[in-house]
């Protein structure tokens, strides 16, 4: 699904130069590596902070933490988003208030949004496709809510020229390797245009420190981002939106190559998708997956199980029904979609695709 080695191979000497520059510094842990990266990467998404963190889940608690939600707290959220959200929610002690997407999106619906009650929203920009972010915000704002990002797949995602987490109160980022941006290892960092919301995440991702040994914030933690991640991530960074393009491209050409009556495509057009992932639906996924596992083209499902069903709960969401949830997870198919995927690779899969007799 990802060839990690062909995107690092042209940035090998960089890479390992940014390795070297930690090793021989002696500073490991939060020093002028995490310094220069915030500061960068804050730029990058057009905020004035960038809080660097362990990685993407921790990212989502804090930010839920900072803009105030704990205990309690009822936390609107998507159940097609790979339960990162819902792992976050749970160990703040809070309340998942699951909400049914759009269709053609993916992303939360605003309209459905606004029939529930709660006190924050998270929001996913699923698949790298940034969601109806003004309509998110006017209902937030009409339930006196806080909104909070989860832009672990859309790093770069912009509309009207905002990018993914400038329009949050807070927003969360992860780094995993596979992300758009990744580290070589765990990675987040949670960013906001608010000064206090950023300083409780600093406070927070350290023992509740605000200095040495001095602790003022809580729940807290240890969830640090590395000098080692910050100097990888600061040398790949202004790589990003190549390689977001290259995903789209990517994505283009499946658009103009596969053609089968059984596949509903997706509309993935930059600037407000950036092609993390290419998810295709069928009514036939079983079907469809042993075929390509025939024809050696590599496949995922992102994700099977939406969160209110999963095990974790027990009974609790039993009477839930998330009738366009439930049907996106029965359905959907993601094929592979990144920047070193060469055309005639892309092709040869929609060739495969085209082959299904379904
Ligand atoms: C990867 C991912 C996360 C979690 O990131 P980690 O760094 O693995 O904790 C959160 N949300 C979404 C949508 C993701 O894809």
């Amino acid at each position: 699904m990802n060839d990690l080695v062909a995107l690092h191979a042209p940035i090998a000497d960089a890479l390992a130069a940014a390795v070297r520059r930690v090793v021989d510094s002696g500073w490991y842990i939060l020093g002028p590596e995490v310094d220069d990266f915030e500061a960068a990467f804050a730029a990058y998404c057009g905020v004035r902070h960038a809080v660097g963190v362990g990685n993407g889940t921790d990212a989502i608690e804090l930010a839920l933490a900072a803009v105030g939600a704990g205990r309690g707290s009822r936390v609107a959220l998507a159940a097609n988003a790979g339960g990162y959200g819902t792992t976050a929610v749970l160990a703040l002690g809070a309340e998942p208030v699951y909400v049914d997407v759009d269709e053609d999106t993916a992303t939360l619906d605003p309209a459905l949004l606004d029939r529930k009650t709660f006190d924050a929203v998270l929001v996913t920009h699923l698949y790298g496709r940034l969601a109806d972010m003004a309509a998110l915000r006017t209902v937030a704002d009409a339930h006196g809510a806080k909104l909070v990002e989860d832009c672990a797949q859309a790093h770069g995602a912009a509309r009207d020229g905002r990018v993914a987490g400038a329009w949050g109160d807070a927003a969360a980022f992860s780094f995993y390797p596979t992300k758009n941006l990744g580290a070589l290892g765990d990675a987040g960092a949670v960013v906001t245009a608010d000064a206090g919301v950023a300083q409780r995440v600093r406070r927070l991702r350290q023992y509740g420190w605000d200095r040495k040994y001095h602790q003022v914030a809580g729940p807290a933690r240890n969830s640090r981002l590395d000098e080692l991640q910050a100097a990888v991530l600061g040398a790949k960074l202004p790589h990003l939106d190549g390689w977001n393009a290259r995903r789209v491209a990517v994505a283009a050409r499946y658009a103009a190559t596969i053609e089968h009556p059984k596949l509903t495509l997706p509309d993935v057009a930059a600037p407000s998708h950036v092609g993390h992932l290419y998810v295709l639906r069928t009514t036939d996924r079983d079907a469809l997956s042993a075929h390509l596992r025939a024809h050696g083209v590599p496949h995922d499902v992102h994700y099977p199980v939406p969160d209110h069903r999963q095990p974790v709960h027990g009974g609790r969401f039993a009477g839930l029904g998330l009738p366009v949830t439930e049907r996106l997870c029965a359905e959907v198919l993601s094929l592979p979609c990144h920047p070193a995927l060469a055309p005639a690779e892309v092709d040869r899969i929609a060739a495969a695709l085209n082959s299904w007799a379904a």
